[in-house]
């Protein structure tokens, strides 16, 4: 699969066009597309390329790819949250690497786990957020003295 084509043409069904900056924002996350990217991170590399690009537009636009789900919006506790990204297409969670960044898909979903209280609070879940932060296997190795 041909994912920068996937998105194009998930841009030009919902009526977007395919802009040269929303193609630099896409080749950040293709280029790192293990890890999750702060806004200013995304920023520094589309610049490199775009110059004159400002922030609000890589903002808006970034924004725009997390509506159409391209690309994940993480809570991390940062300013202005992390993104990655969607490497699948079904629901998933994530592992992630509070040293690297890398973050790895869980395809497991704790929400069936809660159904039962759910019920008993007549509450409807309309969306949910579960990733589990930590070291991942080299970093553990490489932290080994202090862990
Ligand atoms: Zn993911
Ligand atoms: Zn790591
Ligand atoms: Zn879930």
């Amino acid at each position: 699969m041909n994912l920068q084509n996937d998105m194009e043409n998930k841009l030009r069904k919902e009526g977007y066009k395919f802009t040269k900056q929303r193609k630099s924002i896409l080749e950040v996350f293709l280029r790192e597309r293990k890890s999750l990217l702060s806004l200013q991170q995304i920023y520094e590399k589309v610049k490199e390329k775009y110059p004159t690009v400002d922030f609000s537009t890589i903002y808006r636009n970034i924004e725009l790819l997390v509506n159409l789900d391209i690309i994940h919006k993480i809570y991390t506790g940062k300013p202005y949250g992390s993104y990655k990204l969607k490497e699948l297409n079904k629901h998933h969670h994530h592992i992630i690497c509070i040293d690297c960044g890398k973050a790895e898909v869980i395809e497991f979903c704790p929400l069936g786990l809660l159904e039962s209280q759910l019920k008993k609070k007549n509450f409807l879940p309309m969306e949910h957020n579960f990733e589990v932060f930590g070291y991942c296997a080299e970093c553990k190795v490489k932290k080994g003295e202090l862990l």
